[in-house]
């Protein structure tokens, strides 16, 4: 067995129950996600939308892709037939362009909306107080063929897990919040996906529900290339 089949092993031996784990495959070959789908994994995460379009073509059909990097509103129509998940949400503009698109394909797309937790400037994300303003906004409730299926969020780039946890238990806080306001009979809104190869252990204890994990499942990526 290759070293990209023992990590999924591992991992999903050690995952709890009801938490999903997204492979992140972005810079990793065909090949090595076939690796990993070929012991059976069957969720996988991208970056970037010409890769994700790419791997969807080459790669078999079931897979569930999920995109979990910044997208253009331009580039929505190029993943809106197949994609199963969006995690970077961030604006009302790009929900009305996602859902457009789902129409037009006759689909329902599941989207998370992404939360800045982090306190580095850098970090993509809706700031905590204007995501009630867009999820209080009328043209949301008009948008049939979206879903909004719970939050997303990345903790800060730093070596301090009392950081860390403290920003993790924040989005869980905010999701509870979210939910009873605005999704309180609405099972669907129920993901939190947090948590990436350094730090999905605290995610968990602190409520994820997905965490998405690529280093530590196909080793370092190389950008040189
Ligand atoms: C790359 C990436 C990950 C995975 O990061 P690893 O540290 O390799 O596990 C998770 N989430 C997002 C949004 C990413 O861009």
């Amino acid at each position: 067995m290759g070293f990209i089949a023992e990590n999924i092993k591992t991992l999903k031996d050690s995952l709890s129950q009801g938490v999903t784990l997204v492979a992140v495959s972005k810079t990793k070959p065909p090949e090595a996600i076939m690796e990993a789908y070929n012991c059976g994994h069957r969720i996988f995460g991208e970056n970037k939308v010409q890769e994700l379009v790419y791997k969807y073509e080459t790669l078999p059909k079931d897979i569930e892709w999920h995109l979990i990097g910044h997208l253009q509103t331009n580039k929505v129509k190029l993943i809106a037939p197949f994609v199963h998940m969006i995690h970077s949400v961030e604006s009302l503009k790009l929900l009305a362009v996602i859902n457009a698109e789902a129409v037009k394909n006759n689909r329902i797309i599941s989207c998370l909306l992404q939360v800045k937790i982090a306190r580095e400037e850098t970090k993509f994300g809706i700031p905590e107080n204007e995501l009630e303003l867009l999820l209080s906004d009328e043209s949301f409730q008009s948008m049939k063929n979206i879903k909004i299926a719970g939050l997303m969020g990345m903790a800060t780039f730093t070596e301090s897990q009392e950081q860390i946890r403290h920003e993790f238990r924040q989005l869980k806080t905010i999701f509870e919040s979210i939910k009873e306001k605005y999704f309180r009979n609405n099972s669907y809104f129920s993901e939190i996906s947090m948590g990436m190869s350094d730090d999905y252990r605290i995610a968990i204890e602190e409520g994820s529900t997905m965490v998405r994990v690529g280093t530590g499942i196909f080793g370092e990526r190389d950008y040189s290339k």
